[in-house]
């Protein structure tokens, strides 16, 4: 174990430069002059007061004092944090705590804007979205007794990126979409290359959706069926191998589109007698039903560490305390949520689907002392989240013993011969993290980090030079500290070039580029095998990988049981959501 200060390790939680703007920006309550009226530790008593006050619904009457402390001191130790829309929007006028929705688009004029409608109103209370697309009928269809013709997916696709471009989440971001489509629609080949001009569709995520029995013809080289969704009639014949060849050439060109495995994500569907899940979420972590939402929460696996000797172990008794404490948290948020539409509502309480997850899985293993991409990691990866999806499945059937199963709980695949009661139907899902890392200070979610120095870019084009704090520790301690390569690293994030750090060093704080993909892979493997829900990560490549690179790594992410696939192969879009200088 290297040894880093006992800040590190200990929790002296403080929040950084730019956790304090973004939430500055984005998250504290402002006055009409746009003032800051309240602090972070304002923030989260104010969250902590309402999700607490959901006991009430519980116990009339209760003293939620001290689980309003709880809640409080998780979150303002940056232990737990619930996602973005809960710290935003409890105990305000919105009152929206979800980040996922799903919604179902029907091949009609009115499902269409319908769902263009709800979508605007999840997007203004800070929630993403996913849609299937499958069910529109081609483009060229006739449509009616007219000669007129369909648009098909792809220009829907479009209705639904320029209404998200036009709301802005309470006005602090931009709504996350995806959109994916089963591989035998008619329009599949139009919908792999829709994003092939860079400034196409920038507001959406785009996945493929495949069956086994796709993967499986993929591998013989044979035809299977292109099917017209309207009429049910098979039209077309295409090669599997050809399909395939065809996403990743796109995937390689512009990191879109990715796979989803609708079948693995089937195989774990609590409720088959609800229908079978045909939609992921904006970033891909939620697997729901049409209507469904998710409220996600991540622990910070950097604040679940101890000190064992001179080893630095995962404290488990304390990582037990925070999970069941984040279980009773989210499934409180159901309660005292305010869904943005009756149809979400019904669907969300039916299922009671939570999401709790982690982040700083990357800097948890660097103060451990173990390489991103090693074996030792994917043991710990593995052996976290086994205890962290026991762990929550047990607090989710003791709340069940108290408040009862989720309605839809009959049927499910917990209600079995000697099955316990569940008060979720999912508790786990690891999201992307991407605002909750930044506050609590830790890399995210479950990627590597992405490069010891770079500039942050938070909303409106403010820029903020980042330093990973371990590798600052290591280079004052070992003596090659100086301005100059810190420099040199923001023009070139090339850290195994710069010949004064030393090569144990540049082992441990490997960056996503360096770690071959498949490593990325076995990493969300291990993670996915204990999450309930889906795994939101992106394989990184480089810029010098090659077609087959991409191709053997969507078929192992088949092979490991993953159920969606994102890529990106450095350089190949113009702008990276967080770049090193040198790219963005
Ligand atoms: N999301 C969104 N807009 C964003 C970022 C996220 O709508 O700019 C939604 C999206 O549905 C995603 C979910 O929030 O699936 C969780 O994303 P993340 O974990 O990055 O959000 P955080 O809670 O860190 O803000």
């Amino acid at each position: 174990t290297v040894e880093f200060g006992r800040q590190s390790v200990l929790a002296d939680v403080r929040l950084s430069t730019t956790a304090k703007r973004v939430l500055e920006k984005r998250y504290l309550k402002k006055d009409a002059n746009g003032r800051v009226i309240e602090t972070p530790e304002d923030m989260f008593r104010r969250v902590a007061r309402v999700v607490a006050s959901a006991e009430c619904k519980y116990a009339p009457g209760a003293d939620t004092s001290r689980i309003e402390d709880e809640f409080y001191q998780a979150m303002s130790r940056l232990e737990f944090l619930p996602n973005s829309p809960t710290l935003l929007n409890a105990g305000r006028q919105v009152g929206q705590l979800s980040a996922c929705f799903v919604l179902p688009v029907e091949d009609s004029i009115e499902s269409i804007f319908d769902a263009v409608k709800q979508t605007a109103l999840i997007h203004k209370s800070g929630g993403g979205t996913g849609f299937s697309f499958s069910n529109l009928r081609p483009a060229g269809d006739k449509v009616g007794e007219l000669t007129e013709v369909a648009g098909g997916p792809v220009s829907v696709i479009n209705i639904f990126s320029a209404a998200a471009d036009y709301v802005r989440q309470g006005g602090v971001r931009r709504g996350c979409n995806a959109a994916i489509l089963d591989v035998t629609h008619p329009d599949i080949l139009k919908f792999i290359s829709c994003k092939g001009d860079p400034n196409a569709l920038t507001n959406f995520y785009i996945s493929v959706v495949v069956t086994r029995e796709f993967m499986t013809k993929v591998r013989s080289g044979e035809d299977y069926d292109i099917i017209n969704p309207h009429t049910g009639e098979v039209v077309q014949r295409l090669n599997a191998a050809c399909v395939f060849d065809c996403i990743v050439d796109q995937a390689w060109k512009t990191g879109d589109p990715g796979l989803v495995f609708i079948d693995r994500i089937n195989d774990d569907n609590p409720t088959p007698e609800l229908g079978r899940i045909r939609h992921v979420s904006g970033c891909g972590e939620q697997t729901l039903l049409p209507y469904e939402s998710c409220n996600l929460g991540s622990i910070s696996l950097p604040r679940m560490l101890k000190r064992d000797g001179e080893r630095v172990v995962v404290d488990y008794e304390k990582l037990g305390r925070t999970v069941k404490m984040a279980i009773r948290f989210l499934d409180n948020v159901i309660d005292v949520n305010r869904f943005p539409t009756p149809e979400i509502e019904k669907a969300t309480l039916r299922n009671r689907k939570i999401g709790l997850g982690v982040m700083g899985f990357a800097d948890m293993l660097v103060l451990m002392g173990i390489p991103y991409n090693s074996e030792e990691a994917i043991f710990q990866a593995d052996q976290i989240m086994e205890f962290i999806k026991e762990t929550s499945h047990r607090a989710s059937s003791k709340l069940a013993e108290a408040r009862g199963s989720f309605p839809a709980y009959e049927g499910s695949i917990y209600d079995v011969p000697g099955g316990r009661p569940m008060r979720n139907a999912t508790c786990t899902s690891i999201a992307p993290t991407g605002t909750l890392s930044i506050i609590a200070g830790v890399s995210s979610g479950i990627e590597p980090s992405f490069a010891m120095v770079f500039v942050r870019n938070i909303l409106d084009g403010e820029n903020l030079l980042e330093i990973n704090p371990y590798f600052e520790e290591m280079a004052r301690r070992e003596g090659f500290h100086s301005k100059e390569l810190f420099e040199k690293l923001v023009s070139s994030n090339h850290l195994h070039d710069m010949e004064c750090v030393p090569d144990w060093l540049k082992r441990l704080l490997v960056t996503a580029h360096r770690i071959r993909p498949e490593w990325h892979i076995r990493i969300q493997a291990a993670f996915q095998k204990y999450t309930d829900n889906a795994v939101s990560k992106t394989v990184n490549f480089s810029h010098e990988a090659t077609r087959e690179d991409m191709a053997n790594v969507f078929n192992l992410a088949y092979d490991k049981g993953l159920k969606g696939i994102t890529v990106y192969r450095d350089g190949s879009r113009a702008a990276q959501p967080l770049c090193t200088s040198e790219s963005g």
